[in-house]
């Protein structure tokens, strides 16, 4: 870039035109630089502080991932289902599961991931979506 130029340009951070001397140059002073720099870094604080926010609410979920076995409700989170559903489904021996007591029902994961890995033949798990109201 020459710097022997003059060039119009309009300011990044407030839209008014100046002089500058490269084609580069996004902003008409100084002011306007270090104040755009700094929205910048308050910018990244506020999405790193919303990613933080986003990994802790879905630390349950990856944590559920890895695990062999799973409660009714921790099924109920992994699928994205109402408790109900899942009882449902199991109720529909659509999905396999073991009483150990009344309220002790494991489910292994192996057999979840089994039902999205074949196509089965008259085995289908239909969830009607909920219709909308106005
Ligand atoms: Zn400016």
């Amino acid at each position: 870039m020459s710097s022997n130029i003059q060039i119009e340009r309009i300011c990044s951070f407030c839209s008014s035109s100046f002089i500058a001397k490269t084609t580069t140059t996004k902003y008409c002073s100084l002011r306007c630089s270090s104040k755009a720099y700094k929205k910048r870094i308050k910018e990244e604080k506020i999405a790193n502080s919303n990613l933080q926010t986003i990994q802790i609410k879905n630390q349950p979920l990856t944590e559920l991932k890895f695990k062999e076995f799973l409660t009714v409700k921790q099924l109920s989170l992994l699928l994205g289902f109402s408790i109900r559903t899942v009882y449902r489904l199991i109720n529909a021996k659509k999905i396999n599961s073991y009483n150990f007591s009344k309220r002790k029902t494991l489910i292994r994961r192996s057999d979840i991931d089994a039902l999205f890995e074949k196509t089965q033949i008259g085995f289908e798990i239909v969830i009607r979506p909920v219709e909308k109201r106005k």
